[in-house]
C-alpha cells in the first residue's frame, strides 16, 4: 500500500480538525503574541536523536512556531525552564484499553468512563498517542469516542484502534478475557467477509494471533492467517501479528505479514529472519515489558514501591501482587525459567534488529492484563530497551520519532520541530544519561496546552 498517500490524507484530515476547532473559539488572533508561550533556557531531546542546549522553544496556539537562541521573549509569556528537560510525548503502539479494571478483565469493564480515565493515566505518563491492539469493542466506534480522541477533542491520549482482529478457533487471544468480538474464522473463505466487516470500522491495522501460548491452545493454521493477510492488503491495511516463535515469524514474512507486534522469544534471530524484515520493510514491535511482567514480580524488582509505579496501578493489583500467594505461584510456575528465558532472548533480538536498521516502534501490550500497568509500562519499556543494548536517546526515538512513522502521523507528531504539533514531557532531570530521568515528570503538554503534571501530582 501506499504509506506516504495514506500520511498525507491523514495530515490533511487533521489540519481540518484542528482549522475547525480553531472555528470554534469564535475569536480570531491578529496579534502573534497572543496564545503563545515562550519556553526558555530548555535541554531539548528532539526525538531525532539530537539534544539542543539551553534552547527556547516558541509554542503558538497547538504547534511548535519557533525553536532557536535568538527568539524575543518580550512579546511572549515566558516560561524559564533552566535546569529542565523537554522531550516528545510518548507514543506506545500496542496497548490495551478498557477491558481491564481492577485486578481483573473483562468485557463488562468496556465503559466509556473506564476508557476515557485510562486515556487520562496514559496522559499524566506523558504518552500522548496510543494504539489498542484488537481488543475493542462496538461501543468504541458506535459512540464515536475514536473518532473524537484521535481528533483531540476529548481529553487524555489520542486513541488509535486495530478494532477486533483475528484469533484462533478455541486459541489465542482467550475470549473470557474480554475478547469475544475477535474474529475467529473456521476456513479461509469466512475472512473476507469478515474482513468487510472490519473494515467499516476504518481499523488503523489488522491485528492476528499466531500463537500456541505456550501449548495451551491451539495455533492458528498458516492458511488462514495467509488468507487474513491478504484480505487486509486488499483494503490497503496493514496486518500486525501477535507472534512467539521464530519459525512463525518466517512463515509470516512469507505470507506478507507488515508488523511484528512483539518480540521473536523462543530463539535468537538469524540472518535470514534479518534479510527478510529488512527486503520487506517490517516493523518490530519489541514489547519487552510484557516479557518482563511474567517473571518479575517474583524477584521484588528495585521500582516496585516507587509511588511512579504505584500510582499506575488499578485498585488492589499492589495488594494482589505483593501477597505471598501470587509470589509463590510466579515462582513455582513450570514456565518461570522459559519466561526469564524468553524475556533474554526478546532483549538480544532488539538489539541485532535495531542494528539491522529495521524500523523499531515502541509498544507495551499495557492494559492487557492489570499487572501490565499502563503508562508506567511505557517508562519500563524505555528503560529495558536501554537494557537490551540501545542508547537512552535511541529509545527515546524509538517511543516517539519511530512510533510516529508506525502510524503514519510523523508528518506533525513525534518529534519536536518547527511546525509540529507541541506533544512534549517536561522533566525535572535529564535522561540523556540515565533513562529513568523520564519518570521525573514536571508536566505533560498535549497541543500547546498543559493538560497535566504528572501522575504524582493530586489534580
Ligand atoms: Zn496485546
Amino acid at each position: 500500500m501506499d504509506r506516504t498517500v495514506k500520511t498525507f490524507f491523514k495530515a490533511l484530515t487533521y489540519s481540518f480538525v484542528i482549522a475547525a476547532m480553531s472555528c470554534q473559539g469564535g475569536k480570531s488572533n491578529n496579534s502573534a503574541a497572543e496564545n503563545a508561550t515562550l519556553f526558555t533556557h530548555v535541554n531539548l531531546i528532539d526525538g531525532n536523536g539530537e539534544v539542543q542546549r539551553d534552547i527556547s522553544i516558541l509554542v503558538q496556539g497547538d504547534s511548535i512556531a519557533d525553536i532557536g537562541q535568538q527568539i524575543d521573549s518580550s512579546d511572549y509569556e515566558v516560561i524559564d525552564l533552566n535546569g529542565k528537560t523537554i522531550m516528545p510525548a510518548l507514543i506506545s503502539t500496542h496497548v490495551h484499553v478498557g477491558t481491564m479494571k481492577g485486578t481483573e478483565n473483562n468485557a463488562d469493564f468496556y465503559t466509556r468512563d473506564n476508557i476515557l480515565s485510562q486515556l487520562k493515566k496514559y496522559q499524566d505518563y506523558g504518552v500522548l498517542t496510543i494504539l489498542a491492539m484488537g481488543s475493542d469493542r462496538p461501543l468504541l466506534f458506535d459512540s464515536g469516542i475514536r473518532d473524537s480522541s484521535v481528533a483531540g477533542l476529548l481529553p487524555g491520549a489520542r486513541m488509535y484502534s486495530a478494532a477486533y482482529g483475528f484469533g484462533a478457533v478455541q486459541g489465542g487471544p482467550p475470549a473470557a478475557m474480554g475478547m469475544n468480538q475477535v474474529f475467529r474464522p473456521h476456513t479461509e473463505a469466512e475472512v473476507p467477509s469478515e474482513m468487510d466487516s472490519l473494515v467499516k470500522l476504518k481499523p488503523e491495522v489488522v491485528k492476528l494471533w499466531v500463537d500456541d501460548f505456550g501449548g495451551q491452545f491451539p495455533k492458528m493454521p498458516s492458511s488462514i492467517y495467509k488468507a487474513i493477510i491478504e484480505e487486509a492488503h486488499k483494503h490497503n491495511l496493514r496486518a500486525a501479528s501477535h507472534l512467539y516463535y521464530l519459525s512463525d515469524a518466517k512463515q509470516l514474512l512469507q505470507d506478507g505479514v507488515d508488523i511484528f507486534a512483539h518480540s521473536v522469544r523462543d530463539n535468537v534471530v538469524d540472518d535470514e529472519l534479518l534479510n527478510l524484515m529488512k527486503s520487506k520493510g517490517t516493523i518490530y514491535i519489541p514489547t519487552l515489558s510484557l516479557d518482563e511482567f511474567a517473571y518479575i514480580y517474583a524477584r521484588k524488582p528495585e521500582w516496585l514501591d516507587d509511588e511512579f509505579f504505584k500510582a499506575s496501578l488499578e485498585p488492589g493489583v499492589y495488594e494482589m501482587i505483593t501477597s505471598q500467594a501470587y509470589q509463590d505461584n510466579l515462582k513455582n510456575a513450570p514456565n518461570y525459567q522459559q519466561n526469564v528465558k524468553a524475556f533474554e532472548t526478546a532483549l538480544q533480538n532488539l538489539k541485532k534488529i535495531y542494528d539491522a536498521g529495521i524500523l523499531v516502534a515502541m509498544g507495551t501490550d499495557s492494559g492487557a492484563m492489570p499487572i501490565r500497568t499502563q503508562g508506567f509500562s511505557e517508562h519500563l519499556e524505555l528503560e529495558l530497551m536501554t537494557q537490551a543494548g540501545l542508547s537512552p536517546l535511541q529509545a527515546i526515538t524509538v517511543a516517539t520519532k519511530n512510533s510516529a512513522r508506525m502510524l503514519g502521523i510523523d508528518q506533525q507528531y513525534g518529534t519536536l520541530e518547527k511546525g509540529k504539533i507541541a506533544d512534549f514531557i517536561v522533566l525535572d532531570a535529564n535522561p540523556e544519561q540515565d533513562i529513568k530521568n523520564t519518570r521525573k515528570i514536571a508536566a505533560v503538554y498535549k497541543a500547546g496546552k498543559e493538560v497535566s503534571k504528572g501522575p504524582l501530582s493530586n489534580d
